[in-house]
C-alpha cells in the first residue's frame, strides 16, 4: 500500500517526515508510487555478467557508463508486439519473415544461394507501423530488441556517437539473436557539416554499414546515399497509411480489448469511409478520443469521476467517432504520400 512505499522513500532518503497539506500529500502518494518502482531497478552490469561474475571478454574494453546506458535506454527486453497486434502491411510482413525472421530461426538453412541480405529498409511516412515491425521481429525470432535514434548520434552524443555503436554493437553480440532498429538513418546520411563532424559521422556510417542487420528509415533521403550503404542490392519497401480493412480491423481491435465494442458491420464501414489517409497512429488516437465520449458524457450528468462504475458507461458509437473525427486528422498530407509513392516506384519492392 502507499504507507509502505512511504516508508520506502523514508528509509531511502533518510529525510524526516513533514507534516503536509492534504493536497501535497496527494502528490507524495503519487511519488512514493513512483519512487517504488524505481528501486526495483537492477544493474545492467550484473545482468551481462556470466555464471563466474565476470563481464564477457567483448565488454571488457568498453566504457561501463556506456554499457549500461545501452543497457538501460537501448535495450528492449520485453518489446511486446506480435505480429497479430500489426494491421494490414501484408507485403512487409511477408518480405519481413523471408528475409529476416526465417534466417534468424533457422540460419543453417539460410546458407550459400540463401544467405540473407544485410540490411531491410522500411521507409514510409510516421506513425504507420515500422517501428511495430521492428519489435515484431524480435519477438517472433526471439531476439533482442535495440532501438537506437541516429539523430540523437549526432546530436546527443556528439563526439561520441562511434564508441556508443561500439557498445550498442558489444552489448548485441552477447544477446543474440539481436534486432537492431536504426530510427532516422537519414540525419546521418545528409550530414553536412565542419570537417571534424563530417569524420565522425564517416565513421559512424563505416560501422553502421559494416554491421547492420535491419534499418528502418522514416523521411526521404538521397537514394545515392541509400544505395551506397546498401551495396546497391537491398530490398526495400513501402509502408502507407492503412487500407480500408486494416482501419477496421484497428477500431476493432482496440475497442474489443477493452470491451467498448458494439458497432454494426455498416457503422465500422462508415468510420473506415471517413478515415481515408489517416495511418495506423492516427487511428489509434481516433479510437482514444471517441473512447472519451461514454466517459465524458456519463461525468456530465454529476456522477464524480472516483465513484463511476465502468457498467454506467455506454459502448462507443459512431457519433463518438464522428466528433473524433474533428479532433484527430491525419498526420501525413497526401503531397507527402505522393513523394513516398514516387520513392517507391523508382526504388521499392512493391509496385
Ligand atoms: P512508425 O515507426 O512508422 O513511425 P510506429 O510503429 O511507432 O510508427 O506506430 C506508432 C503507433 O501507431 C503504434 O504503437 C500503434 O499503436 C499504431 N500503429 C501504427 N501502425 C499500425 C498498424 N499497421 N497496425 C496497428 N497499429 C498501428
Amino acid at each position: 500500500g502507499h504507507g509502505d512505499g512511504c516508508k520506502a522513500k523514508k528509509r531511502l532518503t533518510g529525510s524526516p517526515s513533514a507534516s503536509v497539506s492534504p493536497q501535497s500529500d496527494n502528490i507524495n502518494r503519487a511519488m512514493c508510487e513512483i519512487i517504488w518502482l524505481f528501486t526495483t531497478r537492477h544493474s545492467c552490469l550484473e545482468m551481462l555478467c556470466g555464471a563466474d561474475g565476470e563481464l564477457p571478454e567483448k565488454l571488457r574494453n568498453l566504457e561501463p557508463r556506456l554499457i549500461e546506458h545501452v543497457s538501460n535506454e537501448i535495450m528492449d527486453r520485453d518489446p511486446n508486439v506480435r505480429w497479430d497486434d500489426i494491421a494490414g502491411l501484408e507485403h512487409a510482413k511477408k518480405c519481413v519473415t523471408e528475409m529476416v525472421i526465417w534466417p534468424l530461426l533457422r540460419p543453417d538453412i539460410f546458407k550459400g544461394c540463401r544467405s540473407p541480405g544485410r540490411g531491410l529498409l522500411l521507409f514510409g511516412p510516421p506513425g504507420t507501423g515500422k517501428t511495430m515491425i521492428g519489435k515484431a521481429i524480435a519477438g517472433e525470432a526471439k531476439a533482442t530488441f535495440f532501438y537506437i535514434s541516429a539523430s540523437s548520434l549526432t546530436s546527443k552524443w556528439i563526439g561520441e556517437g562511434e564508441k556508443l555503436v561500439r557498445a550498442l554493437f558489444g552489448v548485441a553480440s552477447c544477446r543474440q539473436p539481436a534486432v537492431i532498429f536504426v530510427d532516422e538513418i537519414d540525419s546521418l546520411l545528409s550530414q553536412r557539416k565542419s570537417e571534424g563532424e563530417h569524420e565522425s559521422s564517416r565513421r559512424l556510417k563505416h560501422s553502421f554499414s559494416l554491421k547492420w542487420k535491419v534499418s528502418i528509415v522514416e523521411q526521404q533521403i538521397d537514394p545515392k546515399n541509400l544505395m551506397k550503404l546498401h551495396g546497391g542490392d537491398s530490398p526495400k519497401d513501402f509502408i502507407s497509411p492503412c487500407l480500408h480493412q486494416a482501419r477496421a480491423w484497428i477500431v476493432r481491435n482496440l475497442l474489443e480489448k477493452d470491451g467498448l465494442f458494439k458497432l454494426s458491420k455498416e457503422e465500422i464501414d462508415n468510420i473506415c469511409n471517413l478515415t481515408e489517409g489517416y495511418s495506423g497512429s492516427d487511428m489509434k488516437n481516433l479510437v482514444k478520443d471517441a473512447s472519451m465520449g461514454p466517459l465524458r458524457e456519463a461525468l456530465k450528468q454529476g456522477i464524480e469521476i472516483t465513484k463511476l462504475k465502468k457498467e454506467d458507461m455506454r459502448p462507443v458509437t459512431l457519433q463518438d467517432f464522428e466528433k473524433a473525427l474533428q479532433e484527430v486528422r491525419p498526420s501525413v498530407s497526401s503531397s507527402e504520400l505522393g513523394t513516398y509513392d514516387q520513392w517507391n516506384k523508382q526504388f521499392g519492392s512493391l509496385s
